[in-house]
């Protein structure tokens, strides 16, 4: 058995620290890059991790170096003991954020003030209500949007993540950027990526630099202000000149982060994943039912972790991106 570290550190030396647990695979939307029309096969409650199980299961990953821990999904709020698992998660003194699309933030605020939550991020592909519809398939457009103002307004580190597609929200870059004119939100324009069953295509990826080129044209270069990032940012960051807020791109397709990337991901069936891009998993919750350790899985699995994008170097070769393609969905995952 491999010697057990203080900290979490792959074999690039890179130190692994944040973890993002997806809560569930469901989702009360169903956005067309995301998820199938119909929603995705249901599975077995017994499959997925209960609210004690996530804690454990959790708790384990503290105790090896994590500092922070995201929920996400699926869609994190609709996990019935969602209020519990913030609570119990709270008690471990590690830094709390959500991915969301934004519907139920009103009904989880107390949740979130009292557990110490400041970081929100809230998905909305378009400021207009019938294209927003045309993606998420729904009609939740004014409850997200009155959301992300109340998120705002309560004092929460709030951002708003869009997948930018050609053809379907791409010619909207300026009016998100113009957002953040009087609203003081992080937008990130998000490189679409390839999964399984999205009908994704080298084409329909609007990449940084094509983003940073219309942004350039439009508020010219003395306008726009570089921002620091952090050691382990995935975005890179930009404010217009007296705007309240800011802009970033995640080009997880056409320049990806991996050189600096600290993060592991726990699926909602209890399986860990060392890159979002990875063709393998490691089963936590079966060993963990049959009590087993689960630390030297979790330590093996950080080890084995590849360079760059579960080891796949480029998109642009189709045999990639079949590879790609044979990964799990972003709402099994967990985005
Ligand atoms: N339901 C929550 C939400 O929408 O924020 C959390 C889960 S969602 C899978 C997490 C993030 O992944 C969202 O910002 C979503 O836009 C992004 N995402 C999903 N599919 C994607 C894709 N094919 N390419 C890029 N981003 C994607
Ligand atoms: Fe649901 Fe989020 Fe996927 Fe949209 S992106 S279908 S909100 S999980």
């Amino acid at each position: 058995m491999s010697a057990q570290p203080e900290k979490l550190i792959d074999s690039f030396g890179r130190v692994h620290d944040y973890l993002r647990i997806s809560l569930t695979e469901r989702c009360n939307l169903r956005c067309f890059y995301c998820m199938p029309e119909e929603g995705i096969a249901l599975r077995e409650k017994s499959v997925f991790m209960s609210a004690e199980e996530t804690f454990a299961i959790a708790k384990e990953f503290v105790s090896m170096g994590i500092k922070k821990i995201r929920l996400t999904g699926g869609e994190p709020l609709i996990k019935k003991n969602v209020s519990k698992i913030l609570h119990d998660l709270a008690s471990l003194n590690i830094e709390l954020a959500i991915t969301t699309n934004g519907i139920l933030v009103d009904q989880y605020l107390n949740d979130f003030k009292q557990t110490g939550l400041r970081a929100v991020n809230v998905s909305l592909d378009s400021l207009d209500e019938k294209s927003f519809e045309r993606i998420s398939r729904r009609n939740y457009f004014q409850r997200i949007v009155s959301n992300i103002h109340l998120l705002v307004n309560e004092g929460f580190q709030t951002k708003i993540n869009v997948v930018v597609m050609r053809g379907v929200n791409d010619h909207e870059i300026i009016d998100f950027i113009n957002y953040t004119r009087d609203l003081p939100v992080q937008i990130r324009f998000i490189e679409f990526m390839p999964f399984d069953g999205n009908n994704w295509n080298w084409e329909k990826k609007v990449s940084f630099n094509e983003i940073m080129q219309r942004v350039y044209t439009k508020f010219g270069y003395d306008d726009i202000e570089h921002l620091l990032s952090k050691p382990n940012d995935t975005t890179k960051n930009y404010r217009i000149k007296n705007f309240q807020g800011s802009f970033g791109v995640i080009s997880s397709v056409t320049n990806p982060f991996c050189d600096t990337c600290n993060r592991i991901r726990l699926t909602a069936d209890g399986k860990i994943k060392n890159c979002l891009f990875s063709q393998s998993e490691t089963d936590l919750l079966s060993a963990f039912r049959n009590g087993e350790a689960i630390r030297p899985l979790i330590i093996d699995t950080v080890l084995h972790k590849k360079k760059s994008r579960g080891g796949i170097d480029s998109f642009e070769d189709p045999d990639n991106r079949k590879l790609f393609q044979n990964n799990r969905s972003m709402t099994t995952i967990g985005g």
